[in-house]
């Protein structure tokens, strides 16, 4: 049937991927050094910790960040073991002194960085619950902290002929209007479809009226929110939305400031998040996060969504 058929496609299309995965990039390719300076949230363990061990294998240098200092350390460790150039910072993105903490050290110590991967992100669902509890929590972390973020690291991304880029890992979770999970509200949708409704305050008017709705109980009945994972999905969705919305605002810049940002999905991963549940590896998931960070530039877009190493819809 149909399932069976996505699911070919899908193993086919992680065959492909796991072919390009083996070619390494040639000299022409690479435009880095261990100059290039790539900051990576939630980096200690799961998917951040692979795409930080990815981009050092790559010969970039890597600041690992956690918000657990001794977890953070203990990673770095095992990088710096294999030869890696990785770095620690503390970092937790729902705090804004330590996020102002480390936009400071930064700057002083490198003068700003080239790539800010954020990984950085809590689901309090699994298997086929779908809680509440979290809300606040989980948008708080997934779209407040990764937008505060962005904004503190944006005026830090350093200039260059390769461009700086700003990958956000998402959710196919979280599309408009997915196969599993969409939103409802046909009118809500569009606004969130149409290029120019679409803004910072329409998204988070929609997240504020989720949260109201989960504190007076009637987020049920209420906006036709996302049906699985409720407010994980919400969260993701602000997320590719946010990418879309603030990367339209940044093609403006010139060329040698140029700020690439796109999200992806890493598919459905064996990590802590999802109890160690999925179909790929932590390291298949952090594959198409590190392609985007070390794409060409002229083949760089900006908002965008991204997953297997190639754009998909919304
Ligand atoms: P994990 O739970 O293994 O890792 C999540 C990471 O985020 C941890 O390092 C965690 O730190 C960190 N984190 C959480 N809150 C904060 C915070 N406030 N400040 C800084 N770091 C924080 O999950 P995954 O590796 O699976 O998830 C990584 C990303 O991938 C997330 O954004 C997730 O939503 C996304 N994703 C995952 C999928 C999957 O199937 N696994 C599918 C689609 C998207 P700590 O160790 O301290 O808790």
């Amino acid at each position: 049937g149909r399932k069976e058929r996505i699911r070919e496609r899908r193993e086919k299309r992680r065959e492909e991927v796991s072919l390009l995965r083996a070619i390494p990039y040639s000299d022409q390719h690479i435009w880095w050094s261990s100059n290039t300076i790539a900051a990576v949230t939630g980096a200690n363990r799961g998917i951040g910790f692979e795409i930080a061990h990815q981009l050092a294998s790559h010969g970039l240098t890597v600041i690992l960040t956690s918000r657990g200092t001794a977890d953070g350390e203990g990673a770095v460790k095992i990088l710096r073991e294999k030869g890696l150039s990785v770095v620690f910072h503390q970092l937790d993105i729902t705090d804004e002194s330590s996020v102002r903490a480390f936009a400071r050290w930064v700057l002083e110590r490198y003068g700003g960085i080239d790539i800010l991967v954020n990984n950085a992100g809590v689901n309090f669902n699994t298997g086929s619950s779908n809680s509440i509890e979290f809300a606040e929590e989980v948008i708080a972390t997934n779209y407040f902290g990764t937008k505060n973020m962005i904004e503190a690291m944006i005026p830090l991304m350093r200039p260059s002929d390769s461009g700086a880029r700003i990958i956000n890992v998402s959710s196919r979770l979280g599309r408009l209007n997915g196969r599993r999970n969409r939103i409802g509200n046909v009118d809500l949708r569009k606004k969130l479809e149409d290029e120019d409704l679409l803004s910072e305050e329409v998204i988070e008017q929609t997240l504020n009226s989720f949260l109201q709705q989960v504190k007076d109980g009637s987020w049920k009945d209420g906006g036709g929110w996302p049906q699985v994972f409720t407010d994980y999905s919400l969260s993701k969705l602000a997320i590719c939305c946010y990418t879309r919305a603030r990367a339209k605002k940044k093609t403006k810049m010139k060329r040698g400031e140029e700020i690439y940002m796109n999200c992806y999905c890493p598919g459905w991963v064996k990590t802590g998040m999802t109890g160690w549940a999925g179909h790929t590896s932590p390291e298949e998931g952090a594959d198409t996060g590190v392609w985007l960070a070390l794409l060409p530039v002229d083949r760089c877009t900006s908002g965008k969504f991204f997953a297997e190493r190639r754009e998909i819809s919304f």
